[in-house]
Protein backbone atom coordinates (compact mmCIF):
# COMPACT_ATOMS: atom_id res chain seq x y z
CA UNK A 1 0.00 0.00 0.00
CA UNK A 2 1.38 3.35 -0.80
CA UNK A 3 2.29 5.66 2.29
CA UNK A 4 0.29 8.83 2.44
CA UNK A 5 -1.45 8.00 -0.30
CA UNK A 6 -3.86 10.97 0.20
CA UNK A 7 -0.91 13.52 -0.41
CA UNK A 8 0.61 11.42 -2.94
CA UNK A 9 -2.64 11.96 -5.27
CA UNK A 10 -2.99 15.46 -3.89
CA UNK A 11 0.76 17.09 -3.11
CA UNK A 12 3.48 14.39 -4.59
CA UNK A 13 6.11 17.49 -3.80
CA UNK A 14 4.98 17.71 -0.04
CA UNK A 15 4.68 13.92 0.54
CA UNK A 16 8.59 13.51 -0.76
CA UNK A 17 9.58 16.20 1.37
CA UNK A 18 8.06 14.87 4.49
CA UNK A 19 9.57 11.47 3.52
CA UNK A 20 12.80 12.61 3.10
CA UNK A 21 12.69 14.52 6.04
CA UNK A 22 11.30 11.05 7.92
CA UNK A 23 14.64 9.42 6.41
CA UNK A 24 17.07 12.40 7.17
CA UNK A 25 15.33 12.29 11.17
CA UNK A 26 16.04 8.29 11.29
CA UNK A 27 19.80 8.54 9.91
CA UNK A 28 21.14 11.37 11.96
CA UNK A 29 22.49 11.44 15.14
CA UNK A 30 19.74 14.17 16.15
CA UNK A 31 21.88 16.37 19.42
CA UNK A 32 19.72 19.75 19.60
CA UNK A 33 18.91 20.05 23.10
CA UNK A 34 15.40 21.65 22.07
CA UNK A 35 14.43 18.51 19.44
CA UNK A 36 12.83 15.06 19.79
CA UNK A 37 10.72 11.97 18.47
CA UNK A 38 6.80 12.35 19.55
CA UNK A 39 5.45 8.84 19.64
CA UNK A 40 3.41 7.58 16.80
CA UNK A 41 0.03 8.36 19.65
CA UNK A 42 0.89 11.86 19.81
CA UNK A 43 1.54 12.17 15.79
CA UNK A 44 -1.75 10.84 15.71
CA UNK A 45 -3.65 13.13 17.98
CA UNK A 46 -1.96 16.10 16.17
CA UNK A 47 -2.37 14.97 12.72
CA UNK A 48 -6.78 14.37 14.02
CA UNK A 49 -9.82 15.97 12.87
CA UNK A 50 -9.65 18.25 15.95
CA UNK A 51 -7.77 20.37 13.16
CA UNK A 52 -11.46 21.01 11.75
CA UNK A 53 -13.15 22.81 14.62
CA UNK A 54 -13.32 26.22 16.35
CA UNK A 55 -13.54 26.33 20.38
CA UNK A 56 -13.07 30.05 21.50
CA UNK A 57 -13.20 30.07 25.42
CA UNK A 58 -12.88 27.40 27.52
CA UNK A 59 -14.77 24.05 28.32
CA UNK A 60 -17.94 24.60 29.74
CA UNK A 61 -17.36 28.79 28.34
CA UNK A 62 -17.37 28.38 24.67
CA UNK A 63 -18.51 31.14 22.28
CA UNK A 64 -18.69 28.66 19.25
CA UNK A 65 -21.67 25.44 19.43
CA UNK A 66 -20.33 21.77 18.86
CA UNK A 67 -17.66 21.40 22.18
CA UNK A 68 -19.40 18.37 22.92
CA UNK A 69 -15.89 16.30 22.39
CA UNK A 70 -13.46 19.55 22.85
CA UNK A 71 -14.19 20.23 26.16
CA UNK A 72 -13.67 16.14 27.04
CA UNK A 73 -10.34 16.79 25.57
CA UNK A 74 -8.97 20.23 26.96
CA UNK A 75 -10.26 18.88 30.62
CA UNK A 76 -8.36 15.79 30.29
CA UNK A 77 -5.22 18.12 28.83
CA UNK A 78 -5.47 20.36 32.09
CA UNK A 79 -6.14 17.37 34.62
CA UNK A 80 -3.07 15.41 33.65
CA UNK A 81 -1.21 18.37 33.49
CA UNK A 82 -2.13 20.04 36.93
CA UNK A 83 -1.72 16.36 38.33
CA UNK A 84 1.59 15.83 37.13
CA UNK A 85 2.64 19.42 38.57
CA UNK A 86 1.03 19.84 41.49
CA UNK A 87 -0.48 23.22 41.04
CA UNK A 88 -3.48 25.00 41.43
CA UNK A 89 -3.62 25.79 37.36
CA UNK A 90 -2.87 25.41 33.74
CA UNK A 91 -3.74 26.65 30.52
CA UNK A 92 -3.10 24.55 27.78
CA UNK A 93 -4.22 26.83 24.78
CA UNK A 94 -0.58 29.16 24.02
CA UNK A 95 0.56 27.94 20.53
CA UNK A 96 3.89 28.13 21.86
CA UNK A 97 6.83 28.93 24.29
CA UNK A 98 6.76 32.41 23.13
CA UNK A 99 3.40 33.40 22.91
CA UNK A 100 2.66 31.61 26.50
CA UNK A 101 5.72 33.81 27.86
CA UNK A 102 3.96 36.99 26.38
CA UNK A 103 0.47 35.98 28.01
CA UNK A 104 2.14 35.54 31.11
CA UNK A 105 4.03 39.28 30.71
CA UNK A 106 0.77 40.61 29.63
CA UNK A 107 -1.41 38.88 32.95
CA UNK A 108 1.13 40.21 35.15
CA UNK A 109 2.99 43.15 34.46
CA UNK A 110 2.03 46.51 32.98
CA UNK A 111 4.28 48.35 29.25
CA UNK A 112 7.37 49.83 31.35
CA UNK A 113 7.36 47.46 34.37
CA UNK A 114 11.22 45.91 35.36
CA UNK A 115 11.33 41.95 34.02
CA UNK A 116 14.63 40.39 35.28
CA UNK A 117 16.01 37.75 33.36
CA UNK A 118 19.37 35.31 32.17
CA UNK A 119 20.83 37.28 29.34
CA UNK A 120 20.50 35.68 25.86
CA UNK A 121 24.38 35.84 25.00
CA UNK A 122 24.59 33.43 28.40
CA UNK A 123 21.55 30.93 27.77
CA UNK A 124 18.32 32.69 28.60
CA UNK A 125 15.69 33.07 25.90
CA UNK A 126 14.65 35.69 23.29
CA UNK A 127 11.26 36.53 25.37
CA UNK A 128 13.35 36.85 28.17
CA UNK A 129 13.75 40.64 27.86
CA UNK A 130 15.97 40.71 24.81
CA UNK A 131 16.20 43.63 23.11
CA UNK A 132 15.07 43.21 19.83
CA UNK A 133 11.88 41.03 21.04
CA UNK A 134 8.59 42.42 22.45
CA UNK A 135 9.59 41.30 26.02
CA UNK A 136 12.95 43.86 25.47
CA UNK A 137 10.53 46.63 24.16
CA UNK A 138 7.41 46.35 26.05
CA UNK A 139 8.97 45.71 29.49
CA UNK A 140 12.59 47.52 31.14
CA UNK A 141 14.88 44.69 30.69
CA UNK A 142 17.71 44.40 33.43
CA UNK A 143 19.09 41.23 32.91
CA UNK A 144 20.97 39.00 35.32
CA UNK A 145 24.58 36.97 34.05
CA UNK A 146 26.29 34.42 35.00
CA UNK A 147 29.50 33.55 37.38
CA UNK A 148 32.89 34.55 35.10
CA UNK A 149 34.54 32.18 37.18
CA UNK A 150 32.54 29.31 37.69
CA UNK A 151 29.73 29.81 34.26
CA UNK A 152 27.19 29.28 36.64
CA UNK A 153 24.02 31.04 38.25
CA UNK A 154 25.35 33.20 41.00
CA UNK A 155 22.61 33.59 43.10
CA UNK A 156 23.95 36.07 45.23
CA UNK A 157 24.99 38.67 42.75
CA UNK A 158 21.73 37.94 41.26
CA UNK A 159 19.67 38.63 44.70
CA UNK A 160 22.16 41.95 44.45
CA UNK A 161 21.03 43.29 41.21
CA UNK A 162 17.27 42.57 42.30
CA UNK A 163 17.74 44.68 44.96
CA UNK A 164 18.81 47.54 42.55
CA UNK A 165 16.61 46.72 40.11
CA UNK A 166 13.18 45.82 41.86
CA UNK A 167 12.41 43.79 38.71
CA UNK A 168 8.50 43.08 38.97
CA UNK A 169 8.79 39.60 37.72
CA UNK A 170 12.31 37.08 37.74
CA UNK A 171 12.49 35.02 35.39
CA UNK A 172 14.25 31.34 35.59
CA UNK A 173 14.25 28.68 32.92
CA UNK A 174 17.53 28.69 30.08
CA UNK A 175 17.80 27.45 26.71
CA UNK A 176 21.92 26.96 27.21
CA UNK A 177 22.51 26.13 30.83
CA UNK A 178 23.74 22.78 31.75
CA UNK A 179 23.20 22.89 35.70
CA UNK A 180 20.56 22.15 38.06
CA UNK A 181 18.58 25.63 39.01
CA UNK A 182 18.32 25.93 42.82
CA UNK A 183 14.62 27.13 42.64
CA UNK A 184 14.49 28.19 46.18
CA UNK A 185 16.92 30.44 46.03
CA UNK A 186 14.93 32.26 43.37
CA UNK A 187 12.10 31.75 45.76
CA UNK A 188 13.64 33.79 48.27
CA UNK A 189 14.88 36.47 46.27
CA UNK A 190 11.43 36.75 44.48
CA UNK A 191 9.90 36.88 48.32
CA UNK A 192 12.72 39.37 49.22
CA UNK A 193 12.12 42.36 46.73
CA UNK A 194 8.56 41.49 45.93
CA UNK A 195 9.08 40.21 42.97
CA UNK A 196 6.89 37.51 40.87
CA UNK A 197 8.72 34.29 40.65
CA UNK A 198 8.10 32.93 37.26
CA UNK A 199 9.62 29.70 36.59
CA UNK A 200 10.22 28.83 32.52
CA UNK A 201 11.26 25.27 32.09
CA UNK A 202 10.73 24.14 28.41
CA UNK A 203 13.70 22.65 28.01
CA UNK A 204 13.52 20.45 30.83
CA UNK A 205 9.92 19.59 31.61
CA UNK A 206 9.94 15.75 31.11
CA UNK A 207 13.36 15.42 33.49
CA UNK A 208 11.06 17.21 35.97
CA UNK A 209 8.05 15.13 35.30
CA UNK A 210 10.91 12.16 35.48
CA UNK A 211 12.37 13.01 38.96
CA UNK A 212 15.45 13.93 37.66
CA UNK A 213 15.49 17.78 38.63
CA UNK A 214 13.72 19.38 40.87
CA UNK A 215 10.32 20.90 40.05
CA UNK A 216 9.59 24.76 40.77
CA UNK A 217 6.35 24.07 41.26
CA UNK A 218 4.24 24.76 43.55
CA UNK A 219 7.06 27.34 44.83
CA UNK A 220 7.16 29.45 40.92
CA UNK A 221 4.09 32.07 41.10
CA UNK A 222 3.94 31.61 37.89
CA UNK A 223 5.38 29.07 34.95
CA UNK A 224 5.39 28.32 31.46
CA UNK A 225 6.58 25.12 29.31
CA UNK A 226 6.26 23.84 25.82
CA UNK A 227 5.41 20.72 25.41
CA UNK A 228 7.51 19.79 22.49
CA UNK A 229 11.24 19.49 24.13
CA UNK A 230 12.02 16.91 26.55
CA UNK A 231 8.13 16.12 27.58
CA UNK A 232 7.80 14.67 23.72
CA UNK A 233 4.78 16.01 23.36
CA UNK A 234 3.21 17.95 20.45
CA UNK A 235 4.50 21.38 19.52
CA UNK A 236 2.40 23.35 21.75
CA UNK A 237 2.92 25.14 25.34
CA UNK A 238 0.91 25.86 28.43
CA UNK A 239 0.84 28.19 31.64
CA UNK A 240 1.22 26.79 35.13
CA UNK A 241 0.32 29.42 37.75
CA UNK A 242 -0.69 29.58 41.43
CA UNK A 243 -4.32 29.78 41.56
CA UNK A 244 -4.75 33.73 41.98
CA UNK A 245 -3.60 34.31 38.39
CA UNK A 246 -5.88 32.05 37.13
CA UNK A 247 -7.99 34.11 36.05
CA UNK A 248 -5.41 37.03 34.72
CA UNK A 249 -3.89 34.18 32.64
CA UNK A 250 -6.84 33.07 31.07
CA UNK A 251 -8.00 36.18 29.83
CA UNK A 252 -4.35 37.00 28.29
CA UNK A 253 -4.45 34.24 25.88
CA UNK A 254 -8.11 34.64 25.11
CA UNK A 255 -9.16 37.00 24.24
CA UNK A 256 -5.72 39.24 25.26
CA UNK A 257 -3.38 37.44 22.74
CA UNK A 258 -4.64 34.53 20.91
CA UNK A 259 -8.43 33.11 19.17
CA UNK A 260 -9.36 29.25 18.73
CA UNK A 261 -7.09 26.94 20.55
CA UNK A 262 -5.27 24.58 18.32
CA UNK A 263 -7.54 21.23 19.59
CA UNK A 264 -5.27 18.41 18.15
CA UNK A 265 -2.51 19.76 19.98
CA UNK A 266 -4.22 19.80 22.83
CA UNK A 267 -5.24 16.40 22.53
CA UNK A 268 -1.76 15.26 21.77
CA UNK A 269 -0.61 17.27 25.13
CA UNK A 270 -2.81 14.70 26.90
CA UNK A 271 -1.69 12.08 25.19
CA UNK A 272 2.11 12.88 26.43
CA UNK A 273 1.17 13.61 29.29
CA UNK A 274 -0.37 9.93 29.71
CA UNK A 275 2.17 9.03 28.61
CA UNK A 276 5.10 10.72 30.95
CA UNK A 277 3.57 9.44 34.00
CA UNK A 278 3.89 5.38 33.13
CA UNK A 279 6.90 4.28 35.00
CA UNK A 280 8.80 3.85 31.30
CA UNK A 281 8.69 7.57 31.58
CA UNK A 282 11.14 7.97 34.62
CA UNK A 283 13.54 5.69 33.21
CA UNK A 284 13.75 7.59 29.82
CA UNK A 285 14.10 10.90 32.01
CA UNK A 286 16.77 9.30 34.06
CA UNK A 287 18.34 7.89 30.72
CA UNK A 288 18.83 10.88 28.87
CA UNK A 289 20.67 12.46 31.92
CA UNK A 290 23.18 9.33 32.04
CA UNK A 291 23.69 9.84 28.28
CA UNK A 292 24.06 13.73 29.13
CA UNK A 293 26.89 12.42 31.95
CA UNK A 294 28.53 9.89 29.40
CA UNK A 295 28.92 11.92 26.30
CA UNK A 296 30.23 14.89 28.16
CA UNK A 297 33.01 12.84 29.78
CA UNK A 298 33.94 11.35 26.85
CA UNK A 299 34.29 14.80 25.05
CA UNK A 300 36.81 16.03 28.11
CA UNK A 301 38.56 12.64 26.84
CA UNK A 302 39.03 14.24 23.54
CA UNK A 303 39.70 17.70 25.53
CA UNK A 304 36.85 19.96 24.39
CA UNK A 305 36.51 22.80 27.40
CA UNK A 306 32.54 22.21 28.80
CA UNK A 307 30.98 24.49 30.05
CA UNK A 308 30.74 24.95 33.66
CA UNK A 309 33.22 21.41 33.36
CA UNK A 310 29.80 19.17 32.69
CA UNK A 311 26.65 18.30 32.71
CA UNK A 312 24.02 17.76 35.35
CA UNK A 313 20.71 17.47 32.70
CA UNK A 314 20.50 16.87 29.30
CA UNK A 315 22.25 19.63 27.71
CA UNK A 316 26.28 20.46 27.02
CA UNK A 317 27.69 23.38 26.24
CA UNK A 318 31.03 22.63 24.56
CA UNK A 319 33.97 25.16 23.18
CA UNK A 320 35.11 24.39 19.89
CA UNK A 321 37.07 27.59 19.20
CA UNK A 322 39.54 27.41 21.89
CA UNK A 323 39.81 23.79 22.30
CA UNK A 324 40.11 22.78 18.69
CA UNK A 325 40.51 26.03 16.91
CA UNK A 326 37.30 26.29 14.74
CA UNK A 327 34.47 28.39 15.15
CA UNK A 328 30.91 27.12 16.54
CA UNK A 329 29.20 27.69 12.93
CA UNK A 330 31.81 25.39 10.83
CA UNK A 331 31.96 22.98 14.08
CA UNK A 332 28.03 22.58 13.62
CA UNK A 333 28.09 22.42 9.88
CA UNK A 334 31.12 19.75 9.83
CA UNK A 335 28.84 17.83 12.26
CA UNK A 336 25.89 18.13 10.24
CA UNK A 337 28.09 16.94 7.12
CA UNK A 338 28.76 14.14 9.00
CA UNK A 339 25.58 13.30 10.22
CA UNK A 340 25.52 14.74 13.92
CA UNK A 341 23.35 17.69 13.78
CA UNK A 342 23.75 20.46 16.73
CA UNK A 343 23.73 24.05 16.98
CA UNK A 344 26.19 26.70 17.21
CA UNK A 345 25.85 28.33 20.69
CA UNK A 346 27.45 31.42 22.23
CA UNK A 347 29.16 30.28 24.95
CA UNK A 348 29.21 32.48 28.40
CA UNK A 349 31.48 35.74 28.05
CA UNK A 350 31.80 34.89 23.93
CA UNK A 351 34.08 37.29 22.27
CA UNK A 352 33.26 35.82 19.05
CA UNK A 353 29.40 36.80 17.11
CA UNK A 354 25.86 35.36 17.83
CA UNK A 355 26.32 34.39 14.14
CA UNK A 356 29.39 32.68 14.05
CA UNK A 357 30.03 31.98 17.82
CA UNK A 358 32.60 29.37 20.13
CA UNK A 359 30.39 26.93 20.70
CA UNK A 360 28.28 24.62 20.09
CA UNK A 361 25.09 22.82 21.99
CA UNK A 362 24.08 19.38 22.21
CA UNK A 363 21.86 17.39 24.17
CA UNK A 364 20.59 13.98 24.71
CA UNK A 365 16.22 13.46 24.85
CA UNK A 366 16.30 12.41 21.22
CA UNK A 367 18.92 10.26 20.76
CA UNK A 368 17.50 8.34 24.49
CA UNK A 369 13.89 8.22 22.91
CA UNK A 370 16.02 5.79 20.30
CA UNK A 371 16.94 3.84 22.92
CA UNK A 372 20.75 4.50 22.82
CA UNK A 373 22.82 4.38 25.79
CA UNK A 374 26.18 5.10 27.65
CA UNK A 375 27.83 2.83 24.92
CA UNK A 376 26.42 4.66 21.91
CA UNK A 377 27.59 8.25 23.66
CA UNK A 378 30.88 7.13 24.14
CA UNK A 379 30.85 6.42 20.06
CA UNK A 380 29.08 9.71 19.62
CA UNK A 381 31.97 11.34 21.32
CA UNK A 382 34.32 9.94 19.48
CA UNK A 383 32.68 10.82 16.20
CA UNK A 384 32.28 14.69 17.48
CA UNK A 385 35.92 14.72 18.05
CA UNK A 386 37.23 13.25 15.03
CA UNK A 387 34.62 15.41 12.40
CA UNK A 388 36.33 18.80 14.71
CA UNK A 389 39.81 17.27 14.15
CA UNK A 390 39.07 16.60 10.73
CA UNK A 391 36.41 19.45 10.05
CA UNK A 392 38.37 20.03 6.45
CA UNK A 393 39.07 17.04 5.63
CA UNK A 394 35.97 15.89 2.64
CA UNK A 395 37.04 12.50 3.19
CA UNK A 396 36.78 11.81 6.87
CA UNK A 397 33.55 13.61 6.86
CA UNK A 398 32.20 11.22 4.32
CA UNK A 399 33.64 8.38 6.30
CA UNK A 400 32.20 9.05 9.47
CA UNK A 401 28.47 10.10 7.68
CA UNK A 402 28.86 6.82 6.29
CA UNK A 403 29.35 5.41 9.48
CA UNK A 404 27.04 7.04 11.38
CA UNK A 405 23.90 6.25 8.65
CA UNK A 406 24.96 3.14 9.00
CA UNK A 407 24.87 2.97 13.17
CA UNK A 408 21.28 4.78 12.98
CA UNK A 409 20.00 2.02 11.07
CA UNK A 410 20.02 -0.41 14.31
CA UNK A 411 18.42 2.23 16.40
CA UNK A 412 14.56 3.00 16.42
CA UNK A 413 12.81 6.10 16.01
CA UNK A 414 9.53 6.43 17.79
CA UNK A 415 6.79 7.17 15.06
CA UNK A 416 8.60 6.11 12.53
CA UNK A 417 7.59 2.63 10.43
CA UNK A 418 10.70 2.40 7.95
CA UNK A 419 8.55 -0.29 5.78
CA UNK A 420 6.77 2.79 4.70
CA UNK A 421 9.96 3.59 2.66
CA UNK A 422 9.71 0.15 0.10
CA UNK A 423 12.50 1.57 -1.94
CA UNK A 424 15.51 1.77 0.34
CA UNK A 425 14.22 0.67 3.63
CA UNK A 426 17.58 0.70 6.35
CA UNK A 427 16.10 -2.38 7.79
CA UNK A 428 15.16 -5.80 6.84
CA UNK A 429 11.19 -6.04 7.04
CA UNK A 430 11.06 -8.35 9.64
CA UNK A 431 13.52 -6.51 12.04
CA UNK A 432 11.56 -3.33 11.30
CA UNK A 433 8.33 -4.80 12.53
CA UNK A 434 10.23 -5.22 15.79
CA UNK A 435 11.66 -2.19 15.84
CA UNK A 436 8.01 -0.26 15.13
CA UNK A 437 6.08 -2.32 17.39
CA UNK A 438 8.91 -1.06 20.00
CA UNK A 439 7.85 3.07 18.85
CA UNK A 440 4.09 2.07 19.67
CA UNK A 441 4.79 1.36 23.21
C1 LIG B 1 11.94 26.85 23.54
C2 LIG B 1 11.83 27.86 24.60
C3 LIG B 1 10.87 28.88 24.54
C4 LIG B 1 10.02 29.19 23.34
O1 LIG B 1 9.39 28.22 22.70
P1 LIG B 1 8.84 28.38 21.20
O2 LIG B 1 7.84 27.29 21.17
O3 LIG B 1 10.02 28.16 20.31
O4 LIG B 1 8.25 29.73 21.05
C5 LIG B 1 10.77 29.74 25.62
N1 LIG B 1 11.57 29.62 26.68
C6 LIG B 1 12.53 28.67 26.77
C7 LIG B 1 13.38 28.59 27.98
C8 LIG B 1 12.70 27.77 25.73
O5 LIG B 1 13.66 26.84 25.81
Amino acid sequence: MTYLPALQKTDPQIRDLIIAEEKRQWSKVRLIPSENYASAAVLEASGSVLTNIYSEGYPGKRYYEGQQNTDQIETLAIERAKAAFGVDHVNVQPYSGSPANMAVYTAVLQPGDTIMGLALAQGGHLTHGWKVNFSGKLYHSAPYELNPQTERLDYDQIWKLAKEAKPKIIVAGYTAYPRTIDWQKFRQICDDVGAIFHADISHITGLILGGVHPSPFPMADTGITTSHKSLRGPRGAMMICKAKFAQAIDKAIMPGLQGGPHNQTTAAIAVAFKEASQPAFKEYAAQIVKNAKALADQLLKHGFRLITGGTDNHLILFETFKSKGILGRDASRALDRAGIVANCNLVPFDTQTPMNPSGVRIGTPSVTSRGMKEAEMIKIGDWINAVLTNAKDEAVLDRIAGEIAEFCKSFICPGMDPRNWADDAPHSAKNAEKQVAMSRL
